[in-house]
């Protein structure tokens, strides 16, 4: 498989070695491997926190559909990730407007669904997400939340190339059949279970924006007082507006860009808290043009669309 991604915004990097396309291609399967587990657990089946104490294998050698994949301890990642292009570096970033060429080699037999569910996940990334380092979507440790966003080193990439679909002879069922297999290892997702597309939104074209020191239509997104901003955002950096948050409350997870085509806001809701019509809401009171019928995805809908 090979795919080129387009970077549209500044991929960050800091604090590595930028020279070296292997840490490149280890970050990049690290954030792959982020939002596998999170199609997968939107599909529902499970995946392990690879970087828990719950991590595969179980006591009995059993490994979740992941790890399966990606890989763990005794089980080798069935495949190379390989850059074809050196990337270009700039500001100590990944620098926008270049491609990235992504060969994938097997090193084991793959089963078509897991090529299906790779390609997927990089459609997911490009359409809906976003790319980068794996600590920023690091799943949230209650002693360590404030820092839990610290490391601001993804950015929005785009799709330029990829052949044609491997999921031509699959559709969603087969799908979450195939990972909610019995043969796969099951349990509880715990502390870590937002991070599934079924409690995933999205909204393309549009990002949050600061208006002044004082107020941000993030805060108010967010549903937080105003000022407040320790820790909370950080400033903009070169062209590109990112402003993360994990509210300490309410567990609330919002991501925003602003990019060359408009930008791109989206997150995760803890269900029972703040839920959908809840997130739309906030949103119509920050945009007031925004058509939540029209514009807003859901992960389940998300899901219909990345595996056609
Ligand atoms: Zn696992």
């Amino acid at each position: 498989m090979n795919i080129t991604l387009k970077i549209l915004t500044p991929l960050w990097t800091g604090g590595v070695d930028q020279t070296c396309d292997r840490l490149h291609e280890t970050g990049l399967i690290g954030s792959l491997r982020w939002w596998y587990e999170a199609l997968v657990r939107g599909l529902g089946g499970y995946a392990c926190d690879p970087t828990g104490e719950d991590r595969c294998p179980d006591k009995d050698g059993n490994r979740c559909v992941v790890c399966e994949l990606f890989g763990c301890t005794g089980w080798a990642r069935k495949f190379r990730l390989k850059l074809l292009t050196a990337p270009k570096i700039k500001d100590r970033a990944i620098a926008a407007g270049q491609s990235l060429e992504i060969e994938f080699i097997p090193l084991r037999s793959i089963d078509p669904e897991e090529w299906c569910l790779l390609n997927a996940t990089f459609r997911l990334i490009s359409e809906y997400g976003a790319i980068g380092g794996k600590t920023i979507f690091k799943p949230s440790d209650e002693k360590n939340r404030q820092n839990e966003f610290h490391h601001l080193d993804f950015g929005l990439a785009k799709i330029e190339f990829s052949e044609e679909s491997p999921c031509h002879n699959l559709n969603l069922d087969k799908i979450r059949g195939y990972v909610t297999d019995r043969k796969w290892r099951s349990g509880s997702h715990k502390d870590y279970s937002w991070a599934s597309l079924q409690h995933f939104w999205c909204v393309n074209g549009r990002y949050l924006a600061r208006k002044d020191d004082q107020t941000s239509t993030f805060n108010q997104v967010l549903g937080r007082k105003q000022p407040k901003r320790q820790g909370q955002y950080l400033e903009d950096q070169g062209e590109s507006s990112r402003w993360l948050a994990g509210s300490q409350q309410e567990s609330k997870k919002v991501f925003s860009f602003k990019s060359p085509d408009k930008g791109r806001t989206f997150g995760f809701v803890k269900l029972g808290t703040v839920d959908f019509d809840e997130i739309k809401k906030r949103l119509k009171q920050v945009w007031s043009d925004f058509d939540p019928e029209k514009e807003f995805m859901t992960g389940v809908q998300i899901l219909k669309d990345i595996f056609k």
